[in-house]
């Protein structure tokens, strides 16, 4: 079986470095808010490009801690409106919603798989206080347009960037495209550790401050509490091993690139629609999306065929249950990816025999 993800083997790209990190860790006597949090916040500041980086326990945490961070400056208030792709992962909205701001969403372009950025301006009213753009599947989802909209309307651009990270845009680090940036480390993302953990990225200081302090329970001070925060922070642990897995970043996403690129060059079936030449030019393929009327068929026969395959994401994030409010809404290209999309592998450990088993696979497919 070719995996779709094979987590032990990328862990063994680095096992080495990884136990010694870990043992260092572990020997210090030291476990949060040491050392290792701090150099590995100070090299992920360096490598996005930005002023600050602090860590906290996950993306969804990140997220929420940027928006939070907003609204205890007094530049968000409870009610606020903030558009958001109507084909992301759940958590970009959740943060929104816990943070009881309004996720206003927009629909998707059916080429590049984002935020469709000539729909966005519709989508402003005098409630706006931000736009979120999320790296779905590794590319980039910033565009100039969306920079300028933000100029024009004095909207805050907060970047999601769980997918997409090393991702750059004219030169720069997706994380240091907007005003602030989440970002994930759970197991399966391009940089991922061995458990739970996020990171938020700015320049702007006085953010960088606010979320430094809600994420360690609201407090800048030892003891003395300004605000009502909360606990998430990155463990030593994590930041060890997330220092190893940054030096390799950009060799790994060089490599899910080449992968990315064999199949756009030698897969020809027209049932199945590729990514774009350009949609690879700016991507670090988080995810190697196709799209398949018989989406269902496809994964069922490359599964008998010995290949694993996911689906990224089965259901629109405002058709769950969990979001009845938003059940009246309809986006007919966000559904129409959603029913047709399919994740091929294309992780850094893929094999180069691999991936011509499944470009042959994809070709023969009818
Ligand atoms: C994974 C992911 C998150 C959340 O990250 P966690 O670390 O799992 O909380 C947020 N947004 C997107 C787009 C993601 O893929």
């Amino acid at each position: 079986m070719i995996q779709f993800l094979d987590l032990k083997k990328i862990t063994a790209l680095h096992y080495e470095e990884l136990h010694e990190a870990l043992e260092r860790t572990l020997k210090s006597g030291w476990y949060l808010k040491g050392e290792e949090t701090r150099k590995f916040e100070s090299a992920y500041a360096e490598f996005t490009g930005t002023g600050h980086c602090i860590g906290c326990g996950n993306g969804l945490d990140a997220l929420t801690l940027i928006l939070r961070a907003y609204i205890e400056l007094g530049i968000m208030k409870k009610g606020d409106e903030v558009i958001v792709p109507a084909n992301t992962y759940i958590a970009s909205i959740l943060a929104i919603s816990r943070n009881e701001l309004k996720p206003v969403l927009v629909e998707a372009d059916i080429n590049t798989l984002q935020m469709d950025d000539s729909k966005i301006e519709e989508a402003i009213t005098p409630r706006t206080k931000a736009i979120m753009i999320v790296h779905l599947y590794g590319k980039c989802a910033y565009t100039d347009t969306i920079g300028r909209l933000c100029k024009q309307y004095g909207l805050k651009l907060i970047e999601d960037n769980a997918q997409a990270h090393g991702c750059k845009y004219d030169g720069k680090r997706t994380g240091s495209l907007g005003d602030a940036a989440a970002h994930s480390f759970y197991p399966t993302k391009n940089i991922g550790t061995l458990g739970d953990a996020g990171a938020v990225t700015t320049d702007d200081t006085e953010l960088a401050d606010m979320i430094r302090g809600l994420a360690n329970y609201g407090s800048a001070k030892k003891y003395i509490f300004d605000h009502i925060g909360i606990n998430s922070r990155m463990d030593e642990l994590h930041a060890a091993v997330l220092s190893v897995k940054l030096k390799y970043i950009d060799k790994e996403n060089e490599r899910r690139r080449e992968n990315a690129k064999f199949y756009i060059d030698n897969v020809r079936n027209n049932r199945i629609k590729l990514p774009s030449q350009e949609y690879w030019e700016s991507s670090v393929f988080h995810i190697f999306p196709v799209l398949c009327e018989r989406r269902d068929e496809l994964k069922e026969y490359l599964s008998h065929n010995g290949v694993q395959t996911d689906v990224h994401y089965p259901l629109p994030p405002y058709k769950q249950n969990c979001y009845k409010e938003m059940a009246g809404l309809s986006f007919p290209i966000t559904e129409k990816i959603h029913k047709e999309e399919l994740s091929i592998p294309v992780s850094q450990v893929l094999e180069t025999e691999e991936r011509e088993t499944i470009a042959h696979l994809l070709n023969q497919f009818e």
